[in-house]
């Protein structure tokens, strides 16, 4: 019986819980096993919660979550058998002998009960459902060879003992309709789903026509939506054979989380497999089956997350639907869902941000939400075969526009020129085309600077405007459009789809360094800001893989320190640009694949199980979505460049400006600035590379933002020989700058720029997402090493 159906004060043995993945889980982890004993505490009729007692402890259900627990009752345990021992059923003090009897009967039937598995298949039509009802079931229902001919379910019940555990179980097993897809466009689907969700059977078969994975594994995505416990039957294997397809059926089960069995169900080949596989799964004996989430891609993920939190806050739907799979299934627009939704409490949010995120997604990707979904999890299922599976040779003629340039863009041999071809292309636009608005930027700062200069008064304020604020955010700004092309860059990168393939080619590769291609995407995004890049780690679902990436990220070269390299490239090497550009991220590279190597061998943690990289379809990316992600970034620079940048800029200047003599009453001629102090003092610690103190100020004040190292330069080197003649404030800080470094040190400089601390709001990134402070501090020091050592080595190279 259903535990909500026992009254207040008696007891049962948990025989079974049922519901989606979600809910179970959450019921195991307070304790509902089989056979654990529970107590109703305080069950009033039509009061909801229900109290109970369960191993010393007291929870309350809700009615509706009790009813989808199993359990035996004392009174089904005394009426099954016909006498007990001494006085019977209605003595009215049962002997201690009768109780440990009746426990002991509760126990069995518990097991029994427990024993019994419902379980449905689900397929499209036609992939050989009837065929393996039939067989295992050992009836003859009509098997028909057109759809449509499966109206309503049926169901046949049978024995079967498991071969391994030896233990005999009863199989409930049910054949349901052939469907599509999950959606209630026809009877037929609206009547599978109902009884997915309302009837949860204890697990579910999914026949697959295995000549026709890409479109039946769709109906599979939308199972592990549902989060039920699965199996995938992969039938009309004869057939598949003999098209001469190859497909890796064990890595396309892990890499799925569903155990997978070739069978052929007309003769009934496999048939028993896949129910001991089904056995296996129900008692949380098979080593594949996990629980994962089809990724349909950062801006979906994105929708379906906001939709479910709104979902979450009723408490009291969760046991019934995952909620990822309702905030999908109303990211569709599904009716019957949207119905339902109007019925809760907050339905104005929920629909409304559902409403949002459908607008958001046709804005960003230009399709709407429901086929966008289609497409994602169409490029999910291609990112699983591309991996697994090789197609019949008949088939490969009539490929599409996407599998071409799949087959170019994804290439063994092709694919990886393409790769570095199209990242230095991305460097040389930013490094060119940028010219045109910085010098306009260049111009506008000048002007205002000898605007103030002309107008105001002499003394320290003056000084602070122009040799402080507008020489520290003057010498940063002009680095606005080289970082917004970068981001425009990694946002086309990203919509296209490329991104995806880029993470597919790599993946291989990065396996030799520890990772996974998905930790391209943040690498590649680290190159914009690390900041964002540590927290799209997120993405990557193991422990290992994400910490690693979270470490090796500082070494991507972001964009703040391109204003340096921009500097001094542009200083001292103008002739060579591009190349000594590229050459530095590379070197950031290389010290990453380096440290992964190592660190993804030192750090005890369990290994990685393998997941989909999603393949999804090519999309001309639409102008809303990279502006906006081009915008974003463009306003959190120029927000960082009014607050931190600008005090920090005044603080130097400050710095720069006083001297101890200034605060004493001493007649002094030494002139010593604060900063000048602070330099001198830790310069000798750089003396082997050769940088002056005012390199050296830059380095401490990078720390804070890596831009801050133009701004501190840009204000420690013009205010000495401030020139009267037109010259911009580049120009000069250019000059001023060959004039006190040697091209080596200038050289190792960017290298020690690239590769030491991150900024702050990486360290703290890092310790956030990694929950540890430790993890911040020790990507501080890494990196600090690293720098030294690698600065010194070119240095001692370059000169
Ligand atoms: P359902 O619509 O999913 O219930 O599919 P049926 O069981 O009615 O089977 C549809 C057709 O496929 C029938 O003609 C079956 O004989 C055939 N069929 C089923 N399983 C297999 C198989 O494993 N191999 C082959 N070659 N044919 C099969
Ligand atoms: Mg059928």
């Amino acid at each position: 019986m259903k535990l909500s159906e026992l009254s207040t004060g008696e007891i049962g043995i948990i025989a079974k819980v049922s519901g989606h993945g979600g809910f179970r889980k959450r019921l195991v982890e307070m304790g509902f096993t089989k056979g654990t004993t529970i107590k109703v505490v305080l069950n009033a009729p039509l009061r909801d919660p229900i109290e109970y007692e369960l191993m010393g402890y007291k929870i309350s259900l809700r009615r509706e979550e009790a009813a989808l627990v199993e359990v035996v009752s004392k009174e089904e345990a005394e009426n099954t058998s016909l006498q007990l021992r001494s006085s019977g059923l209605n003595a009215l003090t049962p002997s201690d002998e009768d109780k440990a009897e009746i426990e002991k009967r509760m126990k069995n039937l518990a097991e029994k009960e427990g024993h019994t598995i419902t379980i449905a298949l689900v397929g499209n039509p036609n992939c050989g459902k009837t065929s393996f009802f039939n067989f295992a079931s050992g009836r003859k229902e009509h098997v028909g060879n057109y759809a449509g001919v499966t109206v309503d379910s049926k169901e046949a019940i049978f024995t079967y003992q498991h071969s391994k555990s030896k233990e005999s179980y009863t199989i409930k097993l049910i054949d349901l309709p052939g469907t599509y897809s999950l959606s209630v466009y026809s009877p037929e689907e609206r009547f599978v789903r109902q009884q997915l969700i309302n009837h949860t059977p204890d697990v579910v078969i999914n026949v697959v026509d295995a000549t026709n994975l890409e479109r039946n594994l769709y109906l599979t995505t939308q199972l592990l939506d549902i989060n039920l416990r699965l199996v995938v039957s992969l039938n009309m294997f004869d057939e598949f054979k003999s098209s001469k397809a190859q497909l890796d059926i064990e890595q396309l089960s892990v890499l799925l989380g569903t155990p997978m069995v070739p069978t052929i169900s007309r003769i009934g080949e496999g048939i028993f497999e896949v129910i001991e596989r089904a056995i296996d799964v129900y008692e949380g004996q098979s080593p594949i089956a996990r629980h994962i989430h089809v990724n349909h891609g950062t801006t979906i993920e994105h929708s379906i997350n906001r939709i479910k939190r709104s979902i979450q806050k009723n408490a009291q739907i969760r046991h019934k639907y995952s909620t990822r799979y309702l905030s999908i299934k109303l990211l569709e627009g599904d009716n019957e869902y949207n119905s339902f939704i109007d019925t809760l409490p907050n339905h104005d949010e929920v629909v409304s941000t559902r409403y949002e995120e459908q607008l958001n997604i046709q804005q960003e990707l230009g399709t709407s939400a429901e086929e966008a979904l289609i497409d994602a999890k169409y490029g999910f299922i291609r990112g699983a075969l591309r991996e697994t599976y090789i197609k019949p040779h008949t088939q490969s003629k009539a490929s599409t526009l996407r599998d071409r340039i799949d087959a170019i863009v994804a290439h063994k041999w092709l694919g990886f020129p393409l790769f570095f071809l199209l990242l230095y292309l991305m460097f040389e636009c930013t490094f060119t085309i940028a010219e045109y608005p910085m010098s306009w930027i260049e111009t506008i700062v000048a002007h205002i600077s000898a605007y103030i200069d002309f107008t105001m008064p002499d003394g320290p304020l003056k000084d602070m405007i122009v040799d402080g604020a507008l020489a520290g955010v003057g010498s940063v700004i002009v680095f606005l459009p080289s970082i917004l092309i970068l981001y425009l860059f990694i946002s086309l990168l990203e919509d296209s789809g490329y991104m995806a393939r880029a993470a597919f080619i790599t993946d291989k590769l990065m396996h030799h360094i520890g990772l996974h291609g998905k930790s391209m995407i943040p690498l590649i995004m680290g190159f914009g800001c690390n900041v964002p890049a540590v927290m799209a780690t997120r993405m990557i679902e193991h422990p290992r893989s994400r910490l690693v990436t979270m470490l090796i990220l500082p070494f991507m070269s972001c964009s703040a320190r391109m204003p340096v390299y921009l500097l001094f490239v542009s200083a001292f090497f103008p002739e060579h640009g591009s190349l000594i550009l590229l050459g530095l991220y590379a070197l950031g590279i290389v010290v990453a694949i380096i440290l992964s190597r190592i660190l993804s061998q030192w750090l005890t943690l369990p290994t990685d199980v393998p997941f989909v990289m999603e393949l999804p379809p090519y999309r001309v990316p639409t102008l809303r979505s990279v502006w906006r992600h081009t915008w974003e970034k463009g306003k959190q620079y120029l927000r960082k460049m009014g607050g931190l940048i600008l005090s920090f800029s005044i603080v130097i200047w400050a710095l720069n400006y006083f001297s101890p003599s200034d605060f004493t009453n001493e007649e002094s001629t030494d002139r010593t600035s604060y900063l000048e102090y602070i330099g001198h003092t830790i310069t000798p610690i750089f003396s082997p590379m050769n940088y002056d103190w005012q390199m050296s100020v830059g380095i401490i004040s990078g720390v804070g933002a890596k831009e801050l190292v133009v701004s501190t330069l840009g204000v420690l080197y013009t205010d000495s020989d401030f020139d009267e003649n037109d010259a911009t404030h580049t120009a000069q800080l250019t000059q001023s700058l060959t004039a006190h470094i040697t091209p080596a040190s200038a050289l190792s400089y960017m290298v020690f720029i690239l590769l030491y601390l991150p900024c702050i709001a990486t360290i703290a990134a890092i310790s956030s997402e990694s929950r540890s402070w430790k993890w911040g501090a020790f990507s501080a020091l890494l990196s600090l090493v690293v720098a030294y050592t690698l600065a010194w080595t070119t240095y001692a190279i370059a000169c």
